[in-house]
């Protein structure tokens, strides 16, 4: 599915749920684009770790934090590298991600992150349950097009009821 689409929809799920203004629906866009950044195509992945160049990035900056003592420079290389080795739809596509999330995150944030593992669900098969490898989900012909447009009939109905 479309970085766009699972965007679109995750404000519109947290318009729907929580009937978030604006920033709230700003903050569930962001998590909802957030469970790709396990693969280095992704809008959140370029945006935050440099896309595919995440894993020789992370290797210098880890080696530079540990070299100049600098531990802020070690955790995020660590993180770079991290999620430069996660396989596509693993853990970042689990309901223990989502959890995690909400114990830290923005209810609307949280909201859309789970927008996303949903919307992913219906164009293949998601491990809710990782680390346990089954995985679920139904491939809806047309899917990302119908979210999509679902998404943005809600947005233009609450955008509407805002203003
Ligand atoms: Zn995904």
């Amino acid at each position: 599915m479309l970085g766009v689409t699972h965007l679109i929809a995750g404000a519109a799920a947290s318009s729907v749920i929580l009937g978030s203004d604006i920033s709230g629906m700003a903050l569930a866009a962001a998590g909802a684009l957030l469970p790709d950044i396990d693969t280095a195509d992704s809008i959140a992945s370029r945006s935050l770790t440099l896309g595919r160049l995440r894993g020789p990035l992370g290797i210098m900056l880890f080696g530079a934090g540990i070299f100049i003592s600098m531990p802020v420079l070690t955790v995020v290389g660590g993180l770079f590298l991290a999620v430069s080795i996660l396989p596509h739809r693993g853990v970042t596509h689990s309901l223990l991600a989502v959890v995690l999330l909400w114990l830290y995150a923005p209810l609307p944030f949280v909201i859309g992150y789970a927008s996303h593992l949903v919307l992913d669900a219906l164009s293949g098969r998601v491990p809710f349950f990782w680390p346990l490898g089954q995985r679920f989900g139904i491939r809806v012909p047309a899917g990302d097009i119908l979210a999509g447009a679902l998404s943005i009939a809600l947005l233009v109905g609450r955008y509407q009821e805002i203003f």
